[in-house]
């Protein structure tokens, strides 16, 4: 029967983004019934299956005009500046979302959760820098505050002579000196929480980088006993953030134990081979939480991610691997870039080898 009159009930997502992880999660609202918008540059990859609104990310009323016409916004970036984010209907909350974007607020907030991180302290001069550097020690890693990612503004440090050039290479921007940590692995939690408050978590995830971008993430990593204590920690985190979306924890394991590295407010990297590997996938879930519905089932099988960065690999190429799942973004090659990604089980070992040793993820 045809209801004449009836309002188009579907709700409508505004991204505000339109890279590769709105492209994913506008590929996943197919499945939900949901309208995914895009605010983002003519251009961006996400255009390929959604449609993008020309907006400047940081000039708040573009945003919040984008936004009106909008049941509610959310984000692929916690890059967006929080004063920008003021006010609009937003999943996860701009507070969440501003502790995320400020590598000195976050590792407070963590330490605040009883979540332990490496030893750190703000820098906002030279001298600040030389006294951090006596009380944390060397080898220390300097790194802005804000907009960092992919391992863009960071320096390590070996010798207090090097403070100087250092200071300079940041900008003399705000920062936060780390200690570096000699870890056994990197590793990172995916939870989504619901508006209910219902939480689910994905299996840790061993991500593997190289030149500060993440080359390859392996799934699960196996270990009971640290994934109950990430799952721990995730849950006074998003209690305390009271959250409502994917939120990614990024752990460095060392000597038993769990030592938080930063979080991302949003669907992450680690968690694209959600895609094939799980029952649900984190742009599903990240979509079902911030609607309003119920979170679909993480039950999850053992599935390995490589990304490709500057180019994607021929299709020809990865066309004679039957096991091989290919992501290409429709992105401009350009080196250092993530223009895609593969994902395999866990088991098609021999292709996995083979895979990384092209894509050169080691
Ligand atoms: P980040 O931008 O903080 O995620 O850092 C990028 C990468 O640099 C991390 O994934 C680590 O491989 C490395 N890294 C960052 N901070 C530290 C640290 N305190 N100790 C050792 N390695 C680190």
């Amino acid at each position: 029967m045809i209801q004449v009159g009836k309002k188009n009930s579907r709700q409508r997502i505004g991204i505000l983004g339109a890279g590769q992880l709105a492209l994913m999660l506008a590929q996943a609202s197919a499945a939900l019934d949901l309208e995914v918008v895009c605010a983002g540059r003519p251009g961006d990859c996400a255009g390929q299956v959604a449609e993008v609104r020309n907006v400047d990310l940081n000039d708040a009323e573009a945003v919040a005009a984008f936004a009106q016409g909008m049941d509610l916004v959310t984000v692929e970036s916690e890059n967006i500046h929080a004063d920008v984010l003021q006010g609009l209907n937003l999943y996860p909350n701009a507070g969440a979302i501003g502790i995320a974007q400020e590598r000195l607020l976050e590792k407070r907030f963590f330490r605040d959760c009883g979540v332990a991180t490496a030893p750190f302290v703000a820098v906002d001069s030279l001298i600040d820098l030389h006294q951090g550097i006596r009380e944390i020690g060397r080898p220390a890693i300097l790194k802005t505050r804000r907009l960092g990612y992919d391992g863009k503004g960071q320096v390590r440090l070996h010798q207090s002579e090097e403070a100087a050039a250092a200071w300079a290479s940041v900008g003399e921007a705000p920062c936060i000196l780390e200690g570096v940590i000699g870890f056994d692995a990197e590793v990172s939690l995916i939870a989504a929480r619901a508006r209910s408050g219902e939480t689910v978590f994905y299996p840790l995830v061993e991500n593997y980088h190289r030149e500060g971008i993440l080359r390859v993430s392996s799934a699960p990593f196996l270990h009971e006993d640290l994934q109950q204590k990430a799952e721990r920690h995730m849950t006074i985190l998003l209690k305390r953030l009271n959250y409502v979306g994917i939120l990614a924890v990024e752990f460095f394991v060392a000597n038993g134990n769990l030592l938080a590295n930063e979080m991302a407010p949003r669907v992450h990297n680690s968690g694209h081979w959600t895609i094939e590997g799980s029952a649900t996938s984190q742009f599903e879930n990240h979509l079902r939480a911030i609607s309003g519905r119920e979170l679909g089932s993480t039950e999850s099988r053992p599935t390995v991610m490589l990304n490709c960065i500057g180019s994607m690999p021929p299709e020809a190429e990865t066309a004679a691997f039957p096991g091989l799942f290919r992501h290409d973004y429709g992105k401009e090659a350009r080196p250092g870039r993530k223009v895609g990604h593969l994902t395999f089980a866990a088991a098609e070992q021999a292709a996995i080898m083979e895979w990384e040793q092209r894509l050169q993820t080691r």
